[in-house]
C-alpha cells in the first residue's frame, strides 16, 4: 500500500480528474442543473430541495433507478412545503418500490424541520437554506456524505464525501488491504485531502461519476481512467482483488405463509404495518412466519387467527417466490383464503381494510407484495371469466 505523496502530485490528480469530468462526466443529472437546464457556474447556487430529495433517494439506490422516482416526486411534492404538509400515506405511495422505507419517513420529518429553519424566507432562494454541514447532519436521515453532497452541489462549498463509489476508488488508489469499515478514517482523510477547494461541486461529482462509469466494482475500465498513473491497484495489476471482499454472511432464511382473504364482494383483506415495525405504515396481505414442523397452510390459518382473530379455510395456492432483503431472505407462499368466521381485528397491525383489487393502487405496498397483487388480479379475472 502507498500514500499519495507530495502536494504537486495531488494537484495534478485534481487537474486530471476535472479534465476527464469536463469531457466525460454525467452533466445531464437534472438536480445538478439550473432551473433553465444550463450547467451552473462556480459562483452560482442551485435550488436545494431537488438536490435534497435526490441525495436521500440515492442512499442505497442507483441513479438509473432513482431518476423516474425523483421526476415523479418533484411533480407530486414540488416544494419542501408540499412535502412537509403531505400525509404519511401519500409519501409512502410515491416511495413504494424504492425500498428502505425508513428513508421516506425521515425525509418527511426533515422537511418539517426545514420549514422551521426556513420560516418566512423565500424557499426558492438557495441562500435561505442552511449552508453549514452541522445543520444538515442534525436532520433525520442525513449523514455526512449526504450532507456534503447537498452543500457541495447546491453551494459549491468544499466538503468531502465518501459514498460507496468513492470508497472503492480511494481504496484502489492506495491499494488498501482493509475492509471499508476498518479503513473509514483514512478514506475520509484521503477524500478531504484530494478535494479541489476551488471546484468542490465538480470534483465531488467527478469522483462519483468516475466510480459509477470507470472504476466499477467488476472490470474497471482502467485504460481510460484519468488516475491510472497514480493508482496502486492498477500499477500492481491488482484491481480485481481490491477492495478486499468482506466474507459473505449466509442470509437467514424464513418461509412466510400469506393469506389473501377474498370476500363475497370480490374484496381482499389488507392490513397496515405498525410504526415500530420495519416498513412502518405500509400495507400488506396478512400472514407470518412458518414455525418448525408446521405445514405452510397451517401457518396461514394460525397467523390469520392470531393477528386478525378470524378463521379461514385455505383455497388455491396463488404463487410462491423468494424475496431478498439486505439482511435476510424470505420465501413467500401465498394462498387464497375463504373467511369462515370472525370480523378482522387489527391485533398486530394499525388497521385492516377490505378493498377491491383495483383500489390497491391507492395503498403503498412493499415490493414483495407487488407480485402478489399481480397474481391476485390475474386470479380474480380468471375466476370471473372461467
Ligand atoms: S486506474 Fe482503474 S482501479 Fe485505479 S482508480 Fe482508475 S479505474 Fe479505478
Amino acid at each position: 500500500m502507498k500514500t499519495l505523496g507530495n502536494i504537486e502530485k495531488i494537484e495534478s490528480m485534481r487537474v486530471d480528474l476535472l479534465k476527464w469530468y469536463a469531457s466525460y462526466g454525467r452533466h445531464w443529472i437534472p438536480w445538478k442543473l439550473k432551473p433553465d437546464g444550463s450547467v451552473p457556474k462556480k459562483v452560482e447556487k442551485l435550488p436545494v430541495y431537488p438536490i435534497l430529495i435526490a441525495e436521500v433517494m440515492l442512499q442505497q439506490t442507483q441513479l438509473n433507478v432513482v431518476l423516474p422516482y425523483w421526476e415523479n416526486w418533484m411533480k407530486v411534492f414540488p416544494t419542501v412545503f408540499d412535502l412537509a404538509s403531505a400525509l404519511d400515506h401519500e409519501i409512502l405511495i410515491e416511495w413504494q418500490g424504492l425500498g428502505y422505507y425508513s428513508r421516506a419517513h425521515r425525509i418527511h420529518q426533515t422537511s418539517k424541520n426545514l420549514i422551521n429553519i426556513l420560516r418566512d424566507s423565500d424557499h426558492l432562494n438557495p441562500e435561505a437554506w442552511p449552508m453549514d454541514i452541522e445543520t444538515w447532519i442534525a436532520l433525520p436521515g442525513i449523514g455526512r456524505t449526504t450532507a456534503a453532497s447537498i452543500i457541495s452541489s447546491a453551494f459549491n462549498i468544499p466538503e468531502a464525501l465518501l459514498d460507496g463509489n468513492v470508497k472503492r476508488i480511494l481504496t484502489r488508489l492506495i491499494g488498501s488491504q482493509e475492509s471499508f469499515s476498518t479503513d473509514l478514517k483514512r478514506l475520509w482523510n484521503l477524500s478531504d485531502l484530494l478535494l479541489d477547494r476551488d471546484s468542490p461541486r465538480d470534483f465531488n461529482q467527478a469522483l462519483m461519476d468516475l466510480g459509477a462509469t470507470i472504476c466499477t466494482y467488476r472490470n474497471p475500465k482502467c485504460f481510460c481512467c484519468p488516475w491510472k498513473r497514480y493508482c496502486f491497484a492498477y500499477l500492481a495489476g491488482n484491481t480485481s482483488k481490491i477492495p478486499v471482499k468482506a466474507s459473505r454472511k449466509v442470509l437467514p432464511h424464513s418461509v412466510i405463509g400469506i393469506g389473501v382473504v377474498i370476500n363475497d364482494f370480490g374484496q381482499v383483506l389488507i392490513d397496515q404495518r405498525k410504526n415500530d415495525q420495519s416498513m412502518a405504515g405500509m400495507w400488506e396481505f396478512p400472514g407470518g412466519k412458518q414455525e418448525i414442523g408446521e405445514v405452510v397452510e397451517t401457518t396461514v390459518i394460525r397467523e390469520l387467527f392470531e393477528e386478525l382473530s378470524i378463521k379461514v379455510k385455505i383455497g388455491k395456492k396463488l404463487l410462491e417466490f423468494d424475496h431478498f432483503y439486505s439482511h435476510k431472505k424470505l420465501h413467500f407462499v401465498v394462498y387464497t383464503c375463504h373467511l369462515i368466521s370472525g370480523d378482522p381485528k387489527p391485533l398486530a397491525s394499525v388497521q385492516t381494510k377490505w378493498v377491491h383489487p383495483y383500489e390497491l393502487i391507492n395503498y403503498p405496498f412493499p415490493a414483495a407484495n407487488q407480485k402478489m397483487i399481480s397474481a391476485i388480479k390475474d386470479y380474480l379475472v380468471f375466476e370471473k371469466t372461467s
